[in-house]
């Protein structure tokens, strides 16, 4: 047997229904039309936005990072709960611009814009986040092209990492972002062109579950900032912090408590460096706001055995839910967690079983000899904190079965 992680908190069930945003799972499917289905339950990305607003700073920016879950109606509704979007792609421009973000308050990060995006991004008014010289030097060329003045950031590698951080995107050799020895030099370089200077973005890491190295990366990264602005002799309208909030996917892992940040960035904001004094400040965040929000609903397809162990087989897989099958960001495989949905909180049988989904390949498995209520075909399995880079980040073109079904609640 191995454990899975920790079901968030507030699913219960009604007659042994799990309830996701007070409906049950079935009725869900139901309405949806079938499985393999994800929910997402906008009460709770409400709630998780209104945790980060009574925990930090006011004066502080909360970004959305559109890749973690661009289905249209939840970016639609995010835009009217977050301060701006961060997309990394032009067809993500179109999605964050479609769900009624205003244009100032999009910003284009990510290795490899082709100028065509750059051009587009420019002509709609978003800030381009430049990743590196030849970039800055593509965009002024796009600016000039659509005629209008780029609004430029530069994204700075810096020269620390989140210290235990699920995906590392900052320190040492890396494709993101202009080391910080350059960063200045770059943006001394686009304010001489002529670009509207919007400051700094420094992301060094994600999927983090300790307040203290996060803390202590956010001071790092007000520094670097502050230094940056020295040298360059100009005060950055921006300065995005990054992010790094992490979930509770694994065995062992506690939710994160944000509290000791917020006071921590409280206390750095109220004695910035000079250079930084009428700086606004903002953190994007992609997982924290919407994962907790999503169940991954797929039905039992068949129960069978081989030598000894039980295999359970499931009409969805890794083409959905990527991240759960431990092939997307993570070095050991471990088990999300799961839950059989019509048999909620029914005591584990003896023998654990292995959910697989349905793609014939071995890295297809959603949870590892978990303990489960008894099984049956028609069961519908429920795999908790779907709610970032499922669908999206799942290779749903293989193997030739449908794309999953999504239903926003709320
Ligand atoms: C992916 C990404 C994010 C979001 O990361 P999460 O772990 O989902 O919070 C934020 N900023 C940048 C630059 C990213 O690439």
């Amino acid at each position: 047997m191995k454990s899975m992680g920790p079901i968030p908190a507030w699913f219960a069930a009604e007659e042994g229904m799990l309830l996701i945003g007070g409906c049950g799972a079935a009725s869900l499917v139901d309405e949806a039309g079938d499985t393999p289905l994800f929910v997402y339950d906008m009460d709770i990305v409400g709630a998780q936005v209104r945790r980060f607003r009574s925990a930090m700073p006011d004066a502080l920016h909360l970004h959305y990072a559109v890749k973690a879950n661009p289905y249209a109606p939840l970016l639609a509704r995010m835009a009217g709960l977050i301060d701006g979007f961060d997309i990394a792609s032009g067809g993500e421009l179109d999605m964050a611009l479609g769900a009624g973000m205003a244009p100032d308050h999009i910003s284009f990060a990510g290795p490899g814009k082709r100028n065509d995006e750059l051009e587009a991004a420019i002509f709609a008014g978003a800030t381009i986040h430049l990743e590196s010289e030849g970039e800055g030097r593509r965009a002024l060329a796009a600016a000039e092209k659509v005629g209008k003045t780029p609004r430029l950031a530069v994204r700075v590698n810096p020269d620390f990492d989140l210290k235990g951080s699920g995906m590392k995107m900052g320190g040492g050799a890396k494709p993101f972002g202009v080391d910080a020895d350059r960063a200045g030099a770059l943006a001394r370089a686009m304010i001489d062109a002529g670009a509207d200077w919007r400051g700094w973005h420094i992301f060094a890491g994600s999927q983090n579950l300790d307040p203290a190295a996060i803390i202590a990366t956010q001071s790092a990264t007000i520094a670097l900032a502050a230094r940056l602005s020295d040298q360059i002799g100009t005060a950055p309208p921006l300065v995005n912090l990054g992010g790094g909030f992490g979930l509770a996917y694994f065995p062992g892992d506690e939710r994160l408590d944000i509290r000791p940040i917020g006071v921590a960035l409280d206390s750095e904001m109220n004695s910035l460096p000079d250079i930084l004094k009428t700086s606004e400040f903002a953190i994007e965040l992609g997982r924290w706001l919407v994962g907790e929000a999503g169940v991954y609903l797929t039905r039992v397809v068949d129960v069978k055995t081989s030598q000894g162990e039980i295999f359970v087989v499931v009409d969805g897989g890794l083409h959905h839910q990527l991240a759960a099958s431990g092939n997307f960001g993570t070095v050991v495989r471990r088990n999300y967690p799961i839950a059989i949905a019509n048999r909620f909180g029914a005591s584990p049988v003896p023998d654990p079983v292995t959910v697989v989904g349905c793609l014939c390949t071995p890295i297809d498995r959603l949870g590892d000899k978990v303990a489960l209520p008894p099984v049956q075909e028609g069961d519908l399995v429920a795999i908790f904190l779907a709610g970032a880079y499922g669908a999206s980040a799942s290779p749903s073109a293989f193997l030739g079965h449908p794309s999953p079904r999504e239903l926003l609640l709320g």
